[in-house]
């Protein structure tokens, strides 16, 4: 899985047993009354990191980032930033700032005051400020906007200006809260690469928070997958997506078959499993699962076959089932099948000609095969 993480770039300190994580959640718990919102959790995250926090509403991704803030304090454990235990640290001194979801720019005032204000207020002398307001209009491409008003602001300017405003005090961390939530499809997308190109080009620590995976994926050089409160994985997109940790991470991101079964015998490069029929189904990511361990064989849409006839290949998995329903997405289709013992499986197929050679249609006979390293199998 080494090669995993390097498809972004080469930017990989926690792989370096060396280098010292700049942010350190460290058994942090927060409870509200006798809610538990956060849970025994331990994280680190390092400098000019990416680092997404993803999870369900309510799991407690934005008591995280209000704890690192210091909007919030811990129940109990410790929060460090570059080796400082924050605890008693207010919001001001602190070497973070936080984009809010509704970015709460002024709107009585232009952008430029929008993004002098935190200055004005630092007492950074009137010069400076205006160099710094200039530097920051340009790094969002605002410049010719600097006199306008919010409400006279596009959504996906708003939030640049929103940006500009908390990156200008240079904090050396910035916590964003569902940062482009407001943006319709399209502008997210596009802003989520500006985001990206201005933390490497600022080299800050960002510790986005969001719901959304795809964007979680896009723009974070590691996840922390977030449930009631606990870590369930930390990982690259890449790790997160082709090696999930356990079904909850595997049926979080992205779409999922799980096969039920029971590992018949650990083979040398990995395990035969038997499904619910008594298939057998052989793959190489057995991870320790031994013989006779329930586990789930866990494998994505896009790694399986569908064919009308059975493939001859010898080292291919292949189960035969009908199809029991199709949906043409433009770029890609996805096929329904089932298979004998009821499950439905999801495979999808890139049309990536306008000529389907081997058409499928609702109820034909189909197969569907993958090979034994594509997918992973889970114990937990
Ligand atoms: P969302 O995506 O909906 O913002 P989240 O993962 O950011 O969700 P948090 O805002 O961290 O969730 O909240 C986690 C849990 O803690 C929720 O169940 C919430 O109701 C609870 N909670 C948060 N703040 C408080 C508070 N001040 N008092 C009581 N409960 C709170």
């Amino acid at each position: 899985m080494q090669s995993l993480g390097s498809i972004r770039r080469s930017f990989a300190p926690w792989t370096d047993p060396q280098a010292k994580p700049y942010i350190v959640f460290d058994n942090v718990t927060k409870r509200f009354g006798d809610f538990t919102a956060v849970d025994n959790l331990s994280l680190s995250i390092y400098e000019r990191e990416f680092f997404a926090l993803l999870g369900a509403s309510g799991c407690g991704k934005s008591t995280l980032l209000r704890m690192l803030a210091g909007f919030e304090e811990p129940t109990s454990g410790r929060i460090l930033i570059d080796g400082q235990d924050l605890r008693g640290t207010p919001p001001y001194k602190r070497p973070v700032n936080m984009m809010f979801q509704s970015y709460a720019l002024f709107p009585h005032m232009t952008v430029e005051k929008n993004i002098a204000f935190g200055l004005k207020q630092e007492g950074m002398p009137a010069d400076q400020i205006e160099a710094r307001v200039t530097e920051m209009l340009k790094l969002v491409k605002l410049e010719q906007f600097a006199k306008r008003k919010p409400h006279q602001l596009s959504g996906g300017q708003r939030q640049r200006v929103a940006l500009a405003r908390s990156v200008a005090k240079r904090p050396k961390v910035l916590l964003l809260d569902e940062p482009l939530g407001a943006l319709d499809k399209k502008l997210r997308e596009e802003t989520q690469f500006e985001l990206m190109d201005l933390q490497q080009s600022l080299g800050l620590t960002f510790v986005v928070v969001t719901h959304d995976q795809e964007e979680a994926m896009t723009m974070a050089d590691r996840i922390a997958i977030l449930d009631k409160g606990q870590v369930m994985q930390v990982a690259t997109p890449a790790e997160i997506y082709e090696a999930p940790g356990s079904r909850f991470v595997a049926n979080f991101v992205g779409n999922v078959n799980l096969f039920e079964g029971e590992v018949v015998a650990r083979e040398e490069n990995g395990a035969r499993i038997r499904g619910a029929t008594g298939a057998e189904i052989r793959v190489e990511n057995a991870g320790a699962a031994a013989a006779g361990n329930s586990v789930v064989f866990a494998i994505r849409p896009e790694k399986i076959r569908v064919s009308s006839r059975r493939p001859d290949e010898s080292r291919l998995n292949a189960m035969e089932g009908e199809v029991y329903d199709i949906a043409y997405l433009g770029d890609m289709t996805i096929y329904h099948v089932k298979l004998a013992d009821g499950q439905v499986v999801k495979a999808s197929a890139l049309n990536s000609s306008r000529v389907t050679e081997d058409p499928l249609t609702w109820d034909d006979r189909a197969w569907i095969s993958f090979q034994p390293d594509a997918g992973v199998v889970l114990t937990q």
